[in-house]
């Protein structure tokens, strides 16, 4: 009678139980929503692609019935990194020079290389190589600017990641078209391509305001908003290229590209050193979202992006790794937020200027809304996409622990991540990447490289 009575109970319970396909707890859940709640012993609920509720284990677990369990007793639990700039298959060409000037690195290399060895197999290949350096880094979404981009799109996929992908337009003949015109048509039939795609959002990239044309960048902000897709540039990532905009135009580069009406529209600019007081206004005015690239700005002497300026004039910063061929050489959130705090700590002597859970709001909140994603994803919140990671801490960087930000920031390591989700999907588990074949991504690299040494050489 008894026995009979505690499996009715369960059988109540489970009965009444909602359902989720996964339940994710953690020693601690860093939520990122708008309360900014840190949970300790807390869970995540999953169902299909999204994020069913967020909160403490215990109640999580007894309000859901979920068909698979995560039990991470000893990591955190955030949300994904958003790497908001990215030149995802240039990991093929990672560190084929280094320690140049841009101008230089681009003109003497990196165009040469591309004009040589760029197809769609470099691509893929290229894609799926970053793919598998971020998710195992903790990147949930990136943006990416290159060429073929609907092959980085398929392999982006492939991998289960997000991806905001950009085509680039330039005023050149590059690998996958012969002018911008041609671009542009490309362009197109990408957009239409992925539109309304879970996991991508197919974009345009005019590669920066010096290499395109007025005309062009008009173009490309009419093809933009005619499939409501953003536009991805680079902007004042050098000071010579602010003097000689200016030199030639009398205007700065932000504003030059908001005379072209370039900025009215959903729009993500990468560097963003070189930008005043005006330029900020005008940046913020149009809801233009920042990509800052801390790694890159330093290895290639750009300099220091005012990034307490941006965020106090209310602009969305998000973090970017560019590369990783010279302008840094990885994909590793964990580092950019690290170098950008300390960054603006040197430029500004000030110790309080970019906290750590500042930097943490750049990798994920602030970065999805400058991708214009803040409505999906960026936080952990019952509704949003299910983009999260797992974070391990018993390792001796990451013990004892005081304050789990400062942690993140300062302490943890992109290969502390332990567990990723995308879109409800576990791509990553226990550090081993469920969707793509490392050894044969880690293989074929190295044919590359042969292959493109060789090239370089006749
Ligand atoms: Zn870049």
């Amino acid at each position: 009678m008894i026995r009979s009575f505690v499996s009715f109970l369960f059988f109540v319970t489970v009965a009444l139980a909602e359902p989720a396909d996964w339940i994710v707890t953690a020693k601690y859940v860093v939520t990122m929503d708008g309360a900014r709640r840190l949970i300790e012993d807390g869970a995540v609920a999953v169902r299909g692609e999204r994020i069913a509720a967020v909160g403490q284990r215990a109640e999580i677990l007894k309000r859901f019935q979920a068909k698979a369990r995560l039990d991470r007793p000893a990591a955190i639990l955030l949300p994904g990194l958003v790497n908001a700039h990215a030149h995802a298959p240039m990991s093929l060409l990672r560190g084929i020079a280094d320690d140049l000037k841009l101008q230089e690195w681009l003109e003497k290399f990196i165009f040469p290389a591309e004009a040589k060895n760029v197809n769609p197999e470099f691509v893929r290949w290229g894609t799926r190589l970053a793919c598998l350096e971020m998710a195992l880094a903790g990147v949930t979404t990136y943006a990416d600017m290159y060429y073929f981009e609907e092959v980085v799109a398929e392999a982006t996929k492939e991998a289960g990641l997000r991806g905001v992908l950009g085509e680039t337009i330039i005023n050149f003949p590059v690998p996958d078209a012969r002018s911008p015109a041609d671009g542009l048509v490309r362009t197109e039939a990408f957009l239409r391509r992925f539109q309304n795609d879970p996991l991508i959002v197919p974009a345009v990239a005019p590669h920066a305001l010096y290499t395109n044309t007025e005309e062009t960048l008009r173009a490309c902000r009419a093809l933009a908003n005619r499939y409501g897709v953003p536009l991805l540039t680079h902007l004042s990532e050098t000071k010579t290229e602010n003097d000689d905009i200016r030199a030639k135009w009398q205007a700065s580069p932000a504003q030059l590209l908001d005379r072209y009406g370039f900025f009215e529209g959903k729009t993500l600019v990468a560097h963003a050193v070189w930008v005043d007081e005006a330029d900020r206004k005008i940046l913020r005015d149009r809801g233009v979202g920042v990509a800052h690239c801390p790694s890159s700005n330093t290895k290639l002497a750009s300099g220091v992006a005012p990034v307490v300026a941006m965020l106090a004039a209310g602009l969305a910063v998000g973090l970017g790794t560019d590369g990783p061929a010279g302008s840094n050489n990885d994909f590793n959130l964990f580092e950019e937020m690290d170098l950008a705090a300390k960054m603006q700590k040197v430029s500004t002597g000030n110790p309080q200027a970019l906290p750590a859970r500042q930097a943490l709001e750049m990798a994920t909140t602030l970065g999805a809304k400058a991708l214009s994603l803040d409505r999906e994803i960026g936080s952990l919140e019952a509704g949003k996409r299910a983009d999260l990671i797992t974070v391990s801490i018993e390792q001796p960087h990451a013990v004892p622990m005081y304050d789990v930000y400062s942690q993140l920031v300062y302490a943890l390591k992109g290969s502390d991540v332990r567990d990723v989700m995308v879109n409800g999907r576990l791509i990553v588990r226990e550090r081993q990447s469920l969707t793509l074949n490392a050894g044969a991504i880690l293989a074929k690299a190295g044919e590359f490289r042969a292959m493109i040494s060789a090239s370089l050489r006749k």
